[in-house]
Formats: structure tokens, C-alpha cells, sequence
């Protein structure tokens, strides 16, 4: 198997010869750039100079003496974003708006320079070098209308490796996508794991000559793992798992061929997995927020940000033979987690592993009610036309084999409802935004 081409791309970054990278003097290099991250925050940033102050008197000597500096929370990006600037707003190339989850507060707003967005397109060409050559095509199923959003810094990285690209945006309708990639050969497909799923089932899907697509890479989304194998059963090919959030300027880290966990972007962020309630770093195996901290970001360095994504470290050297730490898939976020009763919780990966492989689901929605000690469940399901009993039947089968449904029901605190057909297709921001909505 090909080792990460994540470790030559930093070894480039370090400016040592892939030979002489190792974890010492990619550690050594982050606690440099970590202090000269810290020192400019301190400096020039508003947000920074006030919340760091008591810290920063003396570089840190260590990585791990980072853990004593305080997060930074989505919350204070939201309310106190421009402080946290430590560069001119002229510098700025872009401004990206994030929707608020809550219905209250103000949007996220994060400031990138050219530099910035330069850096995180050597990453997509880092990460996808390993499945594409000059003269590839490739269908990308992400936003690009706007200059800098996703798919048009993705189509320009790949043009500057001779790869063309066509920007499909959002999937509206999946059964032109599943036409155009039957008709056209394209070598690769990216997307969120709902919407290329939406692709992959539509019936003009079975046209796609098997073999012709190379690979796939979804993003934005919890990537369940039947996903993973309806993709190599129907089109021959592995599914990468690219880890991406707007916060990372889109790019934070990336699978190698062994589709088991990311290698990360570690030459630009130094990432920490720690325990959200007593905020200490977590050691591998154990699972926990990750936080990461910008280590070469002129325009709005994050110090220690809280993600709100859950994860942890692999605890074993990956297949591929790197040495680099590897981070488990995302596996639903924090914010996401609905209580059921105590110690009993559920979000939509839990939903989704044992819920895709029903063939005629499309898409879903999930509410969770509380009343009193008791909670309901409901889904409301999209599925392909002429199946709808079947797949009604199938995922009313199935809800009690979630482990954390299983147990609710054991424990008599969790109804769950016979799921119901939805009334027309469900909203593209059904498949983008999904998590169970508590009422
Ligand atoms: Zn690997």
C-alpha cells in the first residue's frame, strides 16, 4: 500500500528530505510555529492580546504546555470574531459567513488571506494526488458558484495539476448527475456523503461503466461505513474520507489508501483531542473533542478552537506504514448528541450505520421529543419511488438494533414511532445539515 502522500507534503513544508521527516522535527517545527503563532496573536490581535496576556510572558518549551492556555469557543468567533484579526482587514481575500446553527446569535464570520486559501489548495492536491493524473476529470459535487467557496478552490487547485473539473454545485437533482456521469467519463467524484449516495442509487447510476470512476471523495459529513462499501460494491472503487470545516479554511486533513482515519494537515494546525468536561488532552483510543490550533495563519489565528467534532486517536501505526498520528473519522458532533436518559445518547452516525444499507432509503430526517421522562422518536423518510413499503418495513425493522436505541428501550425511557414517509422530496439542507432535531 502507498504510504500518505501527507508525509512527503510536510516534509516539503519543514524543508527536509522525506528521509529525515520524523515525529521529533515535525513536533520541534510545530512548537516554533506554535510560539510564533502565539507571539503575533499577542501582538496584533485585539481578541488575543487581552485573553492571552497572563500566558505569554515566555515561549512555551513544550507542546504539551499548551494545554494550560484557555480555547477559544465557536461562541466567542460568533460575537467577537473582528478582535480576533491580527492583520489588516485590506489583507484579507476573503470573508466567509457562516449560518448560525441556533436560531439566535450572529453568524460566524472568518477571515482568509491569499496565502491562507494558497495553502489549503496545495493540501486538496496533497490529498488527491494519491488517486488522480494530469488529464483526469473530475465531478465535483460542492458549492463553487462563488470565487474561494469549496468547489472553485478545488477546481483551480486540480487545474494547477492538469486535472479538469466540472463544478455540479449542491445535488439538486440526483438523477441528472447519475445521467452525466453514465454519459461522460469522469475519473472522480467529490461530494457530502448523503448527496453522492442520493447519485449512486438513482436508477441512470447502473449506466456508470463499472471501473470508469477511480475514486471518491466525500466531505462535510459523517461518512457512514456501509457507504463506504455500497461505493466499492457498485462502482469499483475506494471512498476517501476528506476532513474539512470552514474554520480549517476548508482542508484540515485527509485519508491515505487505507480508508481508516485522516493523516492531518500538521504543518499548518496542531490538533489536541481532549475530554470536553474536564478539558484535559485525551490519550489515543479514547474518544473526545478535537481542538485545533493555526500555526501559520496571518490574517485570524484560533488558538486552541473547539470544534465541537468528535474523534480520537488511533491508537495503532496505520496500514499505509506512516508514522504520523492518525485521527479517527469524525464520529458525530457534540453539540449533535441527544441525551436519551443517562449516559444514553444518540446523533445521526449512530442512525446512519445500520440505516443506509436499506436500498430504497434516499435520504431521512430524525426528531427526538421529551416528555417528562420519555422521549420519542420519528423519522420521516425520503425513498425511491415504487419502494416505499419496503423500505418503511426495513427501517422500522431496524431502528431497535441501534445499540443506543436497543438500550433506551430497555430501560423503557425511549418510544420510537413507526417512521413515516416524507410528503416530497426532503430539502437540500435535509442532506447537508443533518442531525436529530430535539423539539
Ligand atoms: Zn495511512
Amino acid at each position: 500500500m502507498l504510504c500518505t502522500p501527507v508525509q512527503p507534503w510536510l516534509a516539503r513544508r519543514l524543508k527536509v528530505t522525506p528521509k529525515q521527516l520524523n515525529l521529533e522535527r515535525l513536533r520541534n517545527y510545530q512548537l516554533r510555529q506554535l510560539n510564533r503563532t502565539l507571539a503575533l496573536a499577542a501582538d496584533q490581535s485585539p481578541f488575543y492580546r487581552e485573553r492571552l496576556q497572563p500566558w505569554c510572558r515566555e515561549p512555551l518549551s513544550d507542546l504539551s504546555e499548551l494545554a494550560k492556555l484557555p480555547f477559544t469557543t465557536p461562541e466567542e468567533l460568533r460575537s467577537q470574531g473582528m478582535q480576533m484579526l491580527a492583520t489588516s482587514q485590506s489583507a484579507i481575500e476573503r470573508v466567509v459567513t457562516l449560518e448560525s446553527s441556533g436560531t439566535t446569535g450572529s453568524p460566524k464570520r472568518l477571515w482568509f488571506t491569499a496565502e491562507d486559501l494558497a495553502r489549503t489548495q496545495e493540501f486538496f492536491r496533497c490529498g488527491m494526488s494519491q488517486v488522480l493524473q494530469p488529464g483526469y476529470r473530475v465531478l465535483i459535487l460542492l458549492p463553487g458558484e462563488l470565487p474561494d467557496s469549496a468547489g472553485d478552490l478545488l477546481a483551480r487547485a486540480l487545474a494547477a495539476m492538469g486535472v479538469e473539473s466540472r463544478i455540479a454545485g449542491l445535488v439538486l437533482d440526483a438523477g441528472r448527475w447519475a445521467d452525466v456521469l453514465a454519459r461522460e467519463p469522469f475519473d472522480c467524484v467529490v461530494g457530502i456523503p448523503w448527496q453522492v449516495l442520493a447519485v449512486l442509487r438513482h436508477p441512470l447510476a447502473q449506466f456508470v461503466p463499472r471501473g470508469r470512476i477511480k475514486s471518491v471523495f466525500l466531505t462535510s459529513d459523517y461518512v457512514p461505513k456501509p457507504l463506504v462499501a455500497e461505493i466499492r460494491k457498485r462502482w469499483d472503487c475506494p471512498a476517501f474520507n476528506h476532513y474539512g470545516m470552514t474554520e480549517f479554511a476548508l482542508s484540515g486533513g485527509v485519508e491515505c489508501l487505507a480508508l481508516d482515519g485522516y493523516h492531518l494537515r500538521e504543518a499548518d494546525f496542531f490538533f489536541e483531542v481532549i475530554d470536553p468536561d474536564s478539558s484535559r488532552p485525551l490519550p489515543p483510543g479514547q474518544l473526545g473533542e478535537v481542538v485545533f490550533t493555526t500555526l501559520d495563519r496571518r490574517g485570524m489565528p484560533l488558538i486552541r478552537y473547539r470544534t465541537g467534532d468528535l474523534s480520537y486517536w488511533h491508537p495503532e501505526i496505520c496500514p499505509c506504514g506512516s508514522f504520523l498520528p492518525r485521527l479517527a473519522k469524525i464520529h458525530g458532533r457534540l453539540a449533535a448528541r441527544r441525551e436519551l436518559d443517562k449516559g444514553l445518547s444518540l446523533q445521526m452516525p449512530d442512525l446512519d450505520e445500520i440505516l443506509l444499507p436499506v436500498p430504497g432509503l434516499r435520504n431521512y430526517t430524525a426528531s427526538l421529543t421529551r416528555q417528562d421522562n420519555t422521549c420519542t422518536l420519528q423519522l420521516i423518510l425520503e425513498a425511491a419511488p415504487g419502494r416505499e413499503p419496503s423500505t418503511l418495513w426495513a427501517v422500522e425493522r431496524l431502528l431497535p438494533e441501534i445499540p443506543a436505541v436497543r438500550a433506551a428501550l430497555d430501560q423503557k425511557c425511549l418510544q420510537v414511532l413507526p417512521p413515516q414517509l416524507a410528503g416530497a422530496p426532503l430539502p437540500v439542507s435535509a442532506t447537508v445539515k443533518r442531525s436529530v432535531q430535539s423539539n
